[in-house]
């Protein structure tokens, strides 16, 4: 029954009233459980995506098995180098963690154990892998630094990312998240294998811990002298933080930072309870002197050790590597044994020679002085790089730094100098060092705020790669010819500033000029062309055949010397001798034998530019030599013609001490002996009368043959030169090829070396051997043939006539066919009749000059060829002068009657 009652009726149409909103709040109630199903949908398919994802980064990780069941990863060495005279260098090659000696968990004392854990992951001991606190405060730290490089990793993770993950080096952030996540996942699994000793001995002997040191034994004896079982806590409070980052708190590079951090770990280690408030307060009384031993250990070992290799060094290992390939190994392997495999390596660096070589090459006394010759020059390869953590990226070069600046060249607020000349490529050369670093700040700030600008609210960084170096560079190698081992080398002027940096000596190759003469004309024309020394050849105008108008000109331009002998081609440096020579040798006998005196980028494809031209007389060669091949090839010549393939070691022993490389002499007898005698006699004129005067010896004894070399405008200067003892080359250019203006500091250089490195090794005064295949004769120097005595030495220029060494059996047997003795008639100036009255015996040369040489001017001797009117009769005294008539009968006399 209805109840009809004023509140029941109230109370209905309240509800009637109400009904919307009824049916309003069963929607709300509706869709509010669909969203939570679809949210608890979301979650556990998120959930399950994201476990997915899980499951599939951790079961790609990589496979702890075997990594920690061996000692393998210990069985990592050094590879030791020596002198040429058995002692051990300081330097030794490793790769990270070759040189670690382990050190038992038992015998480091408790202090320094807990030092690496008060510094690294406190609460090591409790955890079981992963440090959850340590995770969320991380997490929280990504949020409000929006930072990747969290720290929370537990020793544990850190042992896995050293041992497994190769250091962790990933470049994107994805990868390293996932290489995060799997270490985490390993972390937890290595947990249940090992127990907290035994991962705490891996990771304390394989951390790096700067200058070279991994693991603890190691830096013990590195920075302390002693072994990691007799460090106090104070002291492995030194090395804790190198752990943490072996360049930024090195404490030989930056005590202060180290300092700090050093106090950090005692307050640590004091506060966790891990050692007593006596140890900590010990440990702090020592704050000073520990630095103190650390310097004293150190003294001598900072400059030789961990800096970078020598250019030698770089060398050596170039050959080794090459040579365990040749032997089979494949390159990973050659690179593991070097690096990690224990080997002695027997070099031939002599460490005296060294020493005054890097003397030289690292005072800039030596070198023409900045404004003087020299500029500082910006890296072609300069290179700056902006990049946000989302992978925006910016990349700037050298030509951006140019045009960002070319307003303030314009305006000459900056000062610099283009050197280019005929150079497409930027160069950039300043005086100013300071200014160029200045300029290069600025141009980072403005690239930098450009960034900015254009990506709002983006974190990036900044890379850039700037190389300074004085200009022009230079470069040397000495070789000792008997065995073909080089002695010393340096590759670049000043400073090395890294490794297996631009290596001038043996790794780059330039323009050979006139040093080339000698090995690429000469050599054959003597060895194998029938020439000897005396052979002459014309110097006249000159174009390379099949050319209009290519010229070969001489460094001394105003004249043409005429027929100049081979010697003189050598020790003048005669650039028309040299081609006109190398036309009779032909290109491809020279090609034969500059391949065998170990030039090896001589083109001789035929389908492509190759170096079978007469060009290659003067040097000019398709890709160019090395300094180290010009030491080699010369060192032949020095060597009685024998060719030793320049070596770096002599032979490497494995870590057993069993004979790995056995880098015996690879040697060719490429010239004859005498051919050698003759190259070696003339090129001695070249420092005592020639082109290279500056390359004799001062003080000693000693002889010096050798050549110099110039390439187009100065571009690459050389010399190279030998003495009884050592050869060496040395070059000096632009790394990018502009012409140089000081073209004596390298011969003075040179000079300087040899003749110390003489003096140090005790070398005798001493003559090169003359063998005994050379005998000499008395020759005329415009035709090499026997000189006629009142002939040839009656020349009007002086005299044609001297003595020349030939090998046995090349004496010409002609006697003079280019000298004439003419009689003169003094009145006319012609051929004398024998009627002439006033004559004179005069000596001419004959000799035909082409109409073009004639056209340029002929050559010196031009005066000395009879002219067409001096070649002819006397025209004044041609019969017999009528007899003086008999005086006149005296009228006055009558003649007698009949
Ligand atoms: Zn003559
Ligand atoms: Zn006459």
């Amino acid at each position: 029954m209805m109840n009809f009652s004023r509140y029941n009726i109230v109370k209905m149409q309240k509800e009637a009233r109400s009904l919307p909103a009824k049916i309003r709040s069963l929607v709300f109630v509706f869709l509010l459980r669909v969203f939570v199903v679809f949210l608890a949908m979301c979650v556990i398919i998120g959930s399950y995506s994201a476990f997915g994802g899980y499951l599939g980064i951790i079961s790609k990780s990589p496979d702890i098995e075997g990594v920690f069941e061996s000692n393998k990863d210990f069985e990592k060495y050094s590879t030791f180098l020596f002198y040429s005279n058995g002692e051990k260098m300081e330097k030794e090659l490793s790769s990270a963690g070759a040189n670690r000696i382990k050190a038992d968990i038992r015998t480091i004392p408790e202090g320094v154990r807990n030092c690496f854990v008060a510094m690294e992951d406190e609460r090591f001991y409790e955890h079981s892998g992963i440090d959850v606190r340590g995770i969320f405060r991380a997490a929280y730290s990504v949020f409000k630094e929006r930072s990747l490089d969290y720290g929370a990793s537990t020793i544990t993770q850190q042992l896995l990312k050293n041992l497994v993950f190769k250091g962790g080096k990933e470049s994107s952030p994805i990868d390293k998240i996932i290489r995060k996540v799997q270490e985490q996942y390993l972390a937890v699994q290595l947990e249940y294998r090992l127990d907290k000793d035994t991962i705490l001995e891996y990771y304390l002997n394989t951390i790096n811990l700067g200058n070279g040191a991994y693991g603890i034994e190691k830096a013990a004896q590195v920075y302390f002298g002693k072994s990691a079982s007799e460090l106090t806590i104070s002291e492995a409070a030194v090395l804790a933080p190198i752990a943490w980052s072996p360049t930024l708190a090195n404490p030989l590079k930056d005590q202060d930072k180290n300092s700090r951090r050093r106090k950090d770990c005692l307050k640590n280690l004091y506060e966790n309870g891990f050692c007593t408030e006596e140890e900590y307060l010990i440990a702090l009384a020592d704050s000073e002197d520990v630095y103190l031993r650390i310097q004293e250990q150190n003294q001598t070992k900072l400059d030789s050790t961990n800096t970078y290799n020598s250019y030698f060094v770089d060398a050596l290992i170039n050959q080794v590597i090459a040579d365990l390939k040749t032997a089979g190994y494949s390159s990973n392997e050659a690179y593991d044994m070097l690096y990690s495999g224990g080997l002695q390596i027997y070099t031939t660096q002599d460490q005296e020679i060294q020493a005054i070589v890097d003397s030289y090459f690292t005072n800039e006394a030596n070198f023409p002085a900045v404004g003087k010759g020299s500029y500082y020059q910006l890296s072609e390869r300069y290179a700056l790089s902006l990049v946000s953590t989302s992978g925006i990226a910016a990349h700037y070069h050298l030509k951006d730094f140019i045009n960002y600046f070319k307003d303030y060249k314009d305006t000459r607020k900056i000062y610099y100098h283009e050197r280019g000349k005929g150079n497409t490529g930027i160069s950039s050369y300043t005086l100013d060092k300071d200014d160029l670093e200045d300029k290069l700040d600025e141009f980072i700030e403005a690239m930098k705020q450009a960034f900015r600008t254009a990506h709002p609210g983006e974190e990036f960084n900044v890379q850039e790669s700037r190389s300074i170096s004085l200009q022009p560079q230079c470069a040397m190698v000495i070789i000792n010819p008997a065995t073909g081992e080089v002695v010393a080398q340096y590759g670049g002027r000043g400073e090395k500033v890294g490794n297996r940096v631009l290596d001038r000596a043996s790794g780059t190759y330039r323009q050979a000029g006139s040093t080339f003469k000698v090995v690429a004309s000469f050599l054959p024309a003597l060895d194998a062309a029938g020439f000897t020394l005396a052979s002459t050849f014309d110097d006249s105008y000159y174009i390379y055949p099949g050319t209009v108008n290519t010229t070969v000109d001489n460094w001394y331009s105003d004249e043409f010397r005429g027929l100049q002998p081979i010697r003189e081609g050598i020790y003048n440096s005669l650039n028309i001798v040299a081609v006109r020579c190398i036309e009779k040798v032909g290109p491809r006998t020279s090609v034969d034998y500059l391949q065998k005196l170990g030039f090896k980028h001589i083109v001789t494809d035929n389908n492509k530019t190759n170096d079978y031209n007469y060009s290659i007389a003067l040097g000019g060669l398709t890709t160019g030599c090395s300094v180290l091949e010009m030491t080699g090839a010369y060192s032949a010549i020095a060597n009685q013609g024998v060719y030793v393939e320049p070596r770096y070691y002599t032979y490497v022993l494995d870590h057993d001490g069993k004979l790995l490389l056995n880098n015996d002499m690879h040697y060719t007898q490429v010239m004859k002996t005498s051919t050698a005698y003759l190259l070696t006699s003339a090129m001695i004129d070249t420092t005592t009368i020639g082109t290279g005067t500056k390359c004799r010896f001062q003080s000693l004894n000693i002889p010096v043959a050798g050549k110099t070399g110039t390439a187009h405008d100065n571009v690459d200067l050389w010399f190279v030169g030998f003495t009884p003892y050592y050869c060496a080359a040395i070059w000096s250019g632009y790394d990018d090829n502009l012409p140089q203006t000081d073209n004596n500091y390298y011969r003075v250089m040179w000079r300087n070396v040899m003749e110390d490195v003489h003096k140090i090794k005790g070398c005798e005064p001493k003559q090169f051997v003359r063998p005994s295949s050379i005998v000499s004769a008395t020759v005329c120097t415009k035709c090499g043939k026997l000189a006629v005595p009142g002939v040839c030495d009656k020349t009007p220029d002086g005299s044609c006539m001297r003595t020349e060494i030939f090998a046995k059996g090349t004496v010409p047997y002609e006697t003079c066919t280019c000298h004439e003795k003419v009689t003169m008639c003094k009145d006319s100036g012609c051929r004398a009749t024998e009627y002439c009255p006033n004559t004179e015996e005069r000596v001419y040369l004959i000799k035909v000059e082409t109409e073009l040489a004639k056209e340029h001017g002929g050559t010196k001797d031009t005066k000395y060829i009879m002219t067409p009117e001096e070649d002819k009769e006397c025209p004044l005294h041609t019969e017999a002068p009528t007899p003086t008539p008999s005086p006149s009968p005296d009228p006055t006399v009558t003649p007698p009657e009949p």
